[in-house]
């Protein structure tokens, strides 16, 4: 295959980032963005390697039945969604499939993978958007998203993700910022001063929070920005400034400023209440969420008596939607705010038997073993690039009967599966769950069992 030569080729599948595949005669993948399973497409190859090449569409001769009519004006140069050009009803088959497929030639597993739980809501599941803040063609002030793998920010006043008020308040917020000519900082210079806004809801209670990140310790007219977002969006609790001076990608800082309540707002989830801070993870899909803690709890099949320990823990959601049905939650997780947030959400909620520890999930859970803890279940809900081998090897030595892994990302999951499997933890089933619906992204809940005997 050689650059710019034309193909005639059938899509057959899809990659999870959302590339359309499909095979030459001669046997070679050629993937093509924007295509869809079912598509007879005319493409010309953009980068050709041994066997397999990139191309572009040029013309769909005969539509996939499974082709929509994409709903959003930015989607092709956006990087947020790569599945608007498909039904959702395709969109979880094909992700169903890559996650199969991921345990099986990353993790050389044969556990079943059940049919994928689809979010409740298709679209304004989100309940955070981070939106880079920088300049639109005329000079104003916008906010937006970045395009496919680059930093070009891309105007997008509504998100089809996120509910229709996050863009309300970013208007608002760029209105403000141009009517007092405070500055949007430039990433290649380094200057300028606003970089992100940051907006969380709870979406069972309404409460909002608005953070703005920016590279310096003032914010001009800040009680005027306070006064101006509140009145005209009530629901809006806390207001906080956070400041992130670093030439980095990372887009929270670690300092905050409260103009506005405490920085934190609260939300119920599974029945209780959770009080969430700025930089606490807190799951952005809120009825996914319920899904798949309620996913990991069958999985667990909890008898009453047992001691759970749940790593990477958040503000500890997981292990208190759980806790008054078991004898012991111990949670563990790295980020201060959020162990803050976890113990006072047990205390909120009238919890009486978590215990929450502040620290790297390896370093702990092998102080836990030291201390003598016989954690009967473990659950490990850990980010995108998973558990490190020696957090396993400590979970495998707490001697669970059983283990729960929940994980975004199925590449890192099957890999850690594999490695549990030679730590004598079998998978027993997978159950993927959709929790960003158009995007990417799936979640999935694995069940391992103890397979060794007692010591
Ligand atoms: N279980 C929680 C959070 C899952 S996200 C929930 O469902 O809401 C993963 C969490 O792991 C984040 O809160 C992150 O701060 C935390 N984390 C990342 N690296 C860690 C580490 N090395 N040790 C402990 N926690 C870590």
């Amino acid at each position: 295959m050689k650059k710019n030569q034309e193909y005639i080729i059938k899509i057959s599948g899809m990659t999870g980032e959302g590339n359309g595949v499909g095979r030459t005669d001669e046997g070679f993948a050629v993937f093509v963005p924007e295509t869809a399973p079912g598509d007879l497409a005319k493409v010309k190859i953009a980068k050709a390697n041994k066997s397999f090449a990139f191309a572009i569409l040029l013309e769909i001769l005969r539509p996939s039945p499974d082709r929509i009519k994409p709903d959003c004006p930015v989607y092709k140069k956006c990087g947020g969604c790569c599945f608007r050009h498909v039904s959702y009803a395709a969109e979880l088959k094909i992700k169903e499939s890559f996650v199969r497929e991921n345990l099986k030639k990353i993790g050389a597993l044969d556990a079943p993978v059940l049919p994928v739980i689809p979010s409740p809501k298709e679209n304004a599941y989100r309940n955070k958007a981070q939106y880079p803040i920088g300049l639109g063609e005329s000079g104003k002030i916008i906010t937006g998203f970045f395009a496919k793998r680059s930093h070009r920010l891309i105007n997008c006043p509504e998100c089809a993700l996120q509910p229709g008020i996050f863009a309300q308040i970013a208007g608002e917020f760029c209105n403000f910022a141009g009517q007092y000519k405070i500055s949007a900082y430039d990433e290649t210079k380094h200057t300028g001063l606003l970089r992100h806004l940051y907006i969380r809801y709870g979406e069972a209670s309404g409460e909002i929070a608005v953070c703005i990140v920016a590279n310096g310790t003032c914010l001009p007219m800040r009680n005027e920005l306070v006064s101006r977002l509140t009145g005209r969006f009530p629901d809006i609790k806390t207001i906080v400034l956070n400041i992130n001076r670093e030439k980095t990608n990372v887009i929270l800082g670690k300092k905050y400023i409260n103009l506005l309540g405490d920085g934190s707002i609260k939300d119920w989830l599974c029945g209780l209440e959770f009080n969430l801070s700025p930089p606490s993870f807190y799951q952005v899909n809120h009825g996914g969420a319920e899904t798949l803690y309620k996913t990991a709890e069958e999985f667990a099949e909890l008898s009453g008596g047992e001691t759970l320990l749940d790593l990477y823990c958040g503000t500890g959601t997981i292990g208190l939607s759980m806790a008054r049905r078991v004898k012991k939650v111990v949670g563990v997780e790295i980020i201060p705010e959020a162990i803050e947030n976890a113990r006072r959400n047990a205390w909120l909620n009238g919890i009486t038997n978590a215990e929450f520890i502040l620290g790297d999930a390896g370093e702990a859970a092998a102080g836990l073993e030291k201390r003598g803890l016989k954690p009967d279940l473990i659950i490990l809900d850990p980010p995108r690039k998973g558990c490190s081998p020696e957090v396993l090897e400590t979970a495998a030595r707490l001697f669970p009967g059983k283990i729960v892994m929940i994980s975004c990302d199925s590449a890192t999951l099957a890999r850690d599966l594999k490695i549990f499997g030679g730590l004598g933890y079998r998978t027993v089933k997978i159950q993927p769950v959709d929790m960003f619906p158009r995007t990417a992204h799936i979640e999935t809940v694995a069940l391992l069992v103890n397979t060794r005997e007692a010591h």
